[in-house]
């Protein structure tokens, strides 16, 4: 007999959860004003609305939390994660940062002025507001293909290379500080970013003397899919793959509560040392000294570790392969997902799941809603509430997909959960022609209102 797939890892410590009723999570939610980042943790019975921050360290990771060198400048455990930048993303600076927006901050601060235009393959949520903020433009340049759930591509994060020339090339450069690719591609649904995409886009931006950056938050996941996707990757380590993504770009932003498997924590890497010397200003503002930027000595030497371990092929196989196994469950039901499924979650197609309520209605937050009521699982809506209002007109602004994520925690949850998960969706599958109406914004903040916002049913 073939022997089953099963994980690299053993359980050493557990963590109780609470189940609740249909009735109690009525109340809650309706309490919560429709809006689940407003639910107590204590409410939700698995909690899928992000992977960010939400990892299961390893013992390696809890043994530096407990070696951490707390000095102000110059840690040992700053030492450390400096090392790792070096070896395994090949970048000769960088900055410690609270967390991926912190890197954002600083990085824009240094780069961005009024009226800038920045393009990329789908800036995340964070990142357009941080060009928006400072009243610039974040320009969309990822290939058509993302924005379909029907068709299936083995790259669906790539950058369309000729939408990203007519921009390059109808705006004087002085207006493009840089070109951000975010690997993977999370608002488009975790997708990832081929190679040659990568050398290809680079090699545009160097003849437009534009750098490139990578938003770098799901680095290892994007390199576990060239190995398995793109054609002369199969032998090559991801450590390997890794190095060669980064030898690309003239720097990079990245959250470490993503594939650095941390809790807290983020960086901005650079390969100018001039440019790393403007953005030091504002780390020591924002962030930190240099050395710490804003996390403990503690964090840096997890974040080190996490480095170390989320590069592995036996992790990444695991990971990726349960976010599959949700998305092949859900599947199986009927259930309209993303294909191919992407490195980190799984993305229900609500405009297939509820077509007959309107994208006005916000449609993946009604879904988001109904699947918590059915079984205590908290997913997040990505789409026209993420989407946020056009800072021109002031209206909402209807994007392409309008999806549910399901995002899983790495090494968090077992394969019994995500089992539940695919049930509960079905369950609510079943009952959707019963489920009339949308919701309505009863009161919302001017920028990221997603986390903020309250909701009425209609
Ligand atoms: C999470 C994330 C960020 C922002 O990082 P935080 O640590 O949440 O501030 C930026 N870009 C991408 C692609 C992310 O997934």
């Amino acid at each position: 007999m073939k022997l089953p797939y099963a994980e690299p890892y053993r359980i050493k410590t557990v963590e109780m959860i609470r189940r609740s009723t249909t009735d109690e999570r009525k109340r809650w939610i309706r309490e919560a004003r429709y809006n689940l980042f407003n639910l107590k943790s204590d409410y939700v019975f698995i909690d899928l609305l992000t992977d960010s921050g939400t990892n299961a360290m390893s013992d390696r990771q809890w043994a530096e939390i407990m070696t951490g060198d707390e000095s102000y400048a110059g840690a040992r455990s700053y030492y450390k994660l400096k090392e790792r930048v070096e070896e395994i993303l090949g970048m000769p600076y960088f900055l410690p940062t609270h967390q991926g927006r912190a890197a954002e901050n600083v990085l824009f601060s240094a780069l961005l002025k009024e009226g800038d235009i920045v393009p990329g393959n789908a800036h995340f949520d964070t990142t357009k507001g941080h060009i928006e903020f400072r009243k610039a433009r974040a320009v969309d340049c990822t290939i058509d293909e993302a924005f379909d759930t029907t068709v299936s591509h083995p790259f669906k994060g790539n950058i369309d290379l000729e939408k990203l020339e007519t921009v390059l090339k109808s705006n004087s450069t002085e207006k493009i500080p840089l070109v951000i690719l975010t690997v993977t591609c999370n608002s488009a649904g975790g997708q990832p970013v081929s190679m040659r995409n990568i050398r290809e886009t680079a090699e545009l931006c160097r003849r437009y003397k534009v750098p490139l950056f990578f938003d770098a938050a799901r680095f290892a996941e994007n390199a576990y899919f060239i190995k398995v996707r793109e054609e002369g990757y199969s032998s090559k380590s991801i450590k390997e793959i890794v190095r060669e993504m980064f030898s690309h770009v003239d720097g990079f932003t990245m959250s470490a509560k993503k594939d650095a498997i941390a809790n807290i924590g983020g960086m901005v890497g650079f390969r100018d040392e001039e440019l790393k010397k403007k953005a030091s200003v504002f780390n020591i503002m924002f962030e930190g000294y240099l050395t710490y930027g804003g996390l403990a000595g503690r964090d840096l030497g997890a974040l080190a570790q996490g480095l170390d371990e989320s590069t592995e092929f036996d992790y990444l196989e695991s990971r990726i392969g349960q976010v599959a196994y949700l998305g092949e469950k859900c599947k199986a039901l009927g259930i309209p997902v993303q294909e191919p499924f992407g490195g980190h979650a799984v993305f229900v197609d609500a405009k297939r799941f509820f077509p007959h309520i309107p994208q006005a209605e916000y449609t993946a937050q009604l879904l988001a809603v109904e699947l918590y009521i059915e079984g205590g699982v908290r997913g997040v809506e990505i789409g026209t509430l993420l989407a946020d209002r056009d800072p021109e007109t002031g209206k909402d602004r209807y994007p392409k997909l309008e999806l549910l994520r399901l995002a899983i925690p790495r090494r968090v949850y077992t394969n019994n959960h995500m089992d539940y998960t695919a049930a509960a969706l079905g369950n609510v599958f079943e009952r959707r022609e019963s489920i009339k109406n949308g919701l309505k914004i009863v009161k919302e903040a001017p920028i990221l209102r997603h986390f903020t916002m309250e909701l009425e049913r209609l």
